[in-house]
């Protein structure tokens, strides 16, 4: 470690903040908008740079100057990374307690740099700052994350919490008042180089947190209807076939309810199409009651639900259909005078089914048969005369 020279890891360090930092802000058009920090991440990256160069160019300017100058990005740089990360995982910026943290810090230093020259006091008060900073940062990465990424940004924001705390102790008997910063000591140059490490570790880290984001909203929005936060109809169709396979092993009955909603182009007709949005998805949480953790709820089509009750015979899907109509009549009218009703078709798997499509095409003509009775009633195909609970509509 003793043959490590400083400046040139300080100039690493900048080097690798200005490419971090261009390549977060880079990436930031390809990023949807709804996965926030990016640009705060990538500035961070950028005023980390500037405090570097501010650092190395102590031969050019007033040696007080290039301290609080570097001092001021550096902090600013860390706090900018604090808020991205706040920013990451939609919670509140409370930029000005930090800012008033930061002024504290820097009217400290700028006293023991320009005031009252103290190398030493300088090292304790500034990474006494930083590890409060990092550990608050750390801390929000263990409420809010989540996956490989964010453990792993955790990790790096934990570690880097307690070299701070050690440099700023070791500052009381490794460091004078006079020492200079590019000094090189055993310990000195470790923190310089981990520090260094460290910032590339932690935008390495955030960048994994983004795309993780990005890939975990794709699959959220290929597995899930974005109005209703039902399943989607493909999801739906590959777990009945699944389902399928396991009747044909085990013999385990299942059964589907296909759901239209009752007259609901008259809803849209006379309220508009965003109140038609609005009870479809009220609908969709009013099926989900009666149903089990077990059943799958899917948005068919338009106004169509289709739900899967794994192994249940029909007479049980009967009554979980009779229950699931029964929930919706019981939903408050909103907007008043507009009451919703649904009619449901019900299918049990029946000796000699082959395909999932053969099971929902009976659930459709008992839907069909429903509809013709009066609607509001819920018909199952082997049984279509079952006297209806409900009432006409
Ligand atoms: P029935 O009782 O015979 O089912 O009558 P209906 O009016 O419900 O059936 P129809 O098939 O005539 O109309 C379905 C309507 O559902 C027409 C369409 O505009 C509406 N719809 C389909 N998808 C959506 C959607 O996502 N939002 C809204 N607001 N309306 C939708
Ligand atoms: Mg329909
Ligand atoms: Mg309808």
């Amino acid at each position: 470690m003793s043959g490590i020279d400083l400046r040139t890891i300080n100039l690493v360090t900048g080097l690798m903040c200005v490419v971090m930092g261009t390549v977060i802000l880079g990436m930031r058009r390809n990023f949807p908008s709804s996965i926030q920090g990016l640009g705060l991440w990538g500035l961070g990256a950028l005023l980390g740079m500037l405090a570097s160069a501010f650092y190395g160019a102590e031969r050019l300017m007033p040696p007080s100057l290039a301290a609080i100058g570097g001092n001021a990005l550096a902090l600013t740089a860390c706090g900018l990374m604090y808020f991205g990360t706040q920013r990451f995982y939609a919670q509140q910026v409370h930029w000005q307690r930090w800012a008033g943290v930061g002024a504290i810090s820097l009217c400290g230093l700028t006293y023991f740099a320009v005031v009252h020259p103290d190398y030493q006091m300088r090292v304790a008060l500034f990474t006494a700052t930083l590890a409060g900073l990092f550990a608050a940062h750390a801390r929000l990465l263990w409420r809010q994350g989540r996956g490989f990424a964010a453990r792993f940004t955790l990790v790096v924001m934990g570690l880097q919490t307690l070299i701070f705390v050690a440099r700023c102790v070791a500052a009381f008997w490794l460091d004078q008042a006079s020492t200079h910063r590019f000094a090189a000591s055993t310990i000195h140059n470790a923190y310089f180089v981990s520090f260094s490490f460290m910032v590339l570790l932690f935008l390495v880290g955030v960048l994994l947190m983004a795309s993780e984001r990005v890939r975990a909203e794709f699959e959220h929005m290929a597995t899930f209807d974005s109005l209703t936060g039902a399943l989607n109809r493909r999801v739906l169709l590959l777990a009945g076939d699944q389902e399928l396979l396991r009747w044909q092993r085990h013999a385990h009955p299942f059964a589907v309810l296909l759901i239209d909603i009752d007259h609901f182009k008259q809803i849209n007709d006379q309220h508009g199409h965003l109140v038609g949005d609005q009870v479809l998805k009220r609908l969709a949480a009013a099926l989900r009651q009666p149903l089990r953790k077990t059943d799958l709820l899917a948005r068919y089509g338009g106004e169509e639900f289709l739900v899967l009750l794994p192994v249940t015979d029909e007479a049980t899907a009967r009554e979980l259909g009779e229950r699931v109509r029964a929930a919706v009549q019981a939903m408050p009218s909103d907007p008043p005078g507009c009451p919703c009703t649904i009619s449901v078709g019900v299918s049990g798997v029946h000796e000699g089914d082959t395909t999932f499509d053969q099971l929902v095409a009976r659930a459709d003509l008992a839907l069909y048969q429903a509809k013709n009775a009066g609607r509001n009633r819920v018909v199952m195909m082997d049984n279509p005369t079952l006297p209806s609970h409900g009432r006409t509509p």
